[in-house]
């Protein structure tokens, strides 16, 4: 079984790789010709993962599933969501996101905030959703250096570490991504 993963980040790609059996061989956009952008022009995170998704079957024909992300937090009425790579501009600056973020919550007591993540799978004509959420809250400042975007300034439920102080192996065990793509994997091997 072949299926394209919408996404250019290496990384990500060879990660669920090790983590699927030979059977089920992961193709980058790559190693289908796709060198084009990907529109994400929908207002949702779902509506992202699907656009993406949808394009690669659409246009190339292959199986495919695509991932997006987003930050939510409460205070902000869901904000910065969909837009959580630039919220602070076209740069997509993590440190001018964090920085934002912060100043837009100073005058706010709730900090409840949610990472959330959804992967649209599209596989034998029909498609397949997986959402993973990560709840917790937005600290007062910056603490760790691991991890990347609002790692930083994300404290998860239940831990008194940030995502940026905590290894990545704990991070993928309750992450957002982690159970999204744990639930896409069980589905992948129940269907092989
Ligand atoms: P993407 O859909 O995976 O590209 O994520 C969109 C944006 O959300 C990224 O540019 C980051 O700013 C933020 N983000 C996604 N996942 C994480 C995470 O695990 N930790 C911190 N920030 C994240």
């Amino acid at each position: 079984m072949q299926i394209v993963f919408a996404s250019s980040n290496k990384n990500k790609i060879i990660e669920i790789q090790s983590m699927l059996p030979e059977s089920i061989q992961i193709l980058s956009l790559e190693d289908i010709g796709c060198l084009e952008e990907i529109p994400e022009t929908a207002d949702t995170i779902m509506g992202n993962a699907i656009l993406k998704a949808d394009y690669v079957t659409k246009k190339y024909g292959y199986d495919c599933f695509a991932d997006d992300t987003g930050l939510e937090v409460s205070a902000l009425n869901g904000e910065p969501g969909v837009y959580s790579a630039r919220y602070s501009g076209e740069q997509r600056s993590s440190e001018d996101n964090m920085n934002k973020l912060l100043d837009n919550l100073s005058d706010k007591n709730n900090r409840k905030a949610q990472f959330k993540t959804v992967i649209a799978l599209n596989i034998n004509g029909k498609q397949q959703l997986f959402t993973g959420i990560a709840e917790g809250e937005i600290t007062l400042e910056k603490t760790g250096n691991k991890g990347f975007g609002y790692d930083p300034i994300f404290r998860p439920l239940g831990y008194t570490e940030t995502f940026a102080e905590l290894s990545l192996e704990i991070k993928n065990e309750i992450s957002h991504r982690g159970k999204a793509t744990q639930d896409l994997i069980k589905f992948l091997i129940g269907i092989k």
